[in-house]
């Protein structure tokens, strides 16, 4: 069965894609398609731009909302993760985020990422939330993953999500832990 994903992130779709059960075949959006991001949590936005794409498709939709969450920072840049200084490279939002941190004791933090599934036919919507806690680093690390991985250290590593990769990714990424959980339950429910 063919699923639509409201992103047009490849990384995104690439994690998502690795925790895919075998049968269900992700389509990414083809068109022009944006929503405004305009909620408060992640979870208001995942329903967000599940609701405006499965509308648009007119089929199940999978939708992501994610992003950092600084402890010391009180929980920023949150939902803000993709907006923060616009138009700024990753490695100068990085650079960024190190010098608010600079003399910071506590490190801890947090990636989280709220999965949506919904299908305006029945209609019939459900969302989930995965965490995967760590620290930030010191300095930027690794080339692997995209975004703010390059600056998290998840617990029980040392090392960056930027320097370990998908291998490590999707077993205990935010994103995998979302994921993962939400086919579970579309599974259960005979959805998928
Ligand atoms: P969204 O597309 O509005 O959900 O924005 C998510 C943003 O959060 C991304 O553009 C990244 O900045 C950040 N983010 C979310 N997940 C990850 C991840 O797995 N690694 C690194 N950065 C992430």
């Amino acid at each position: 069965m063919v699923i639509f994903v409201a992103s047009k992130n490849p990384h995104k779709i690439q994690e998502i894609k690795l925790v895919t059960p075998d049968h269900v075949i992700l389509r990414p959006i083809e068109s022009d398609w944006t929503v405004e991001e305009n909620g408060e949590t992640f979870l208001e936005n995942s329903v967000l731009k599940a609701i405006e794409y499965g509308k648009c498709v007119g089929g199940p939709v999978l939708a992501d909302d994610s992003g950092l969450s600084v402890d010391a920072l009180d929980g920023f840049p949150g939902v803000m993760s993709a907006r923060y200084l616009e138009g700024a490279s990753y490695r100068e939002k990085m650079e960024s985020i190190l010098e608010l941190m600079k003399n910071v004791k506590n490190r801890s933090a947090k990636f989280v990422c709220c999965a949506t599934y919904y299908d305006p036919n029945k209609p019939f919507l459900i969302s989930v939330q995965g965490e995967v806690r760590g620290y930030i680093s010191e300095e930027i690390r690794g080339e692997k993953g995209f975004g703010y991985d390059p600056i998290f250290i998840p617990e029980g590593y040392n090392k960056t999500f930027g320097e370990l990769g998908e291998d490590i990714k999707k077993h205990i990424s935010h994103r995998a832990v979302a994921f993962k959980k939400l086919f579970e339950i579309l599974s259960s429910l005979g959805l998928i």
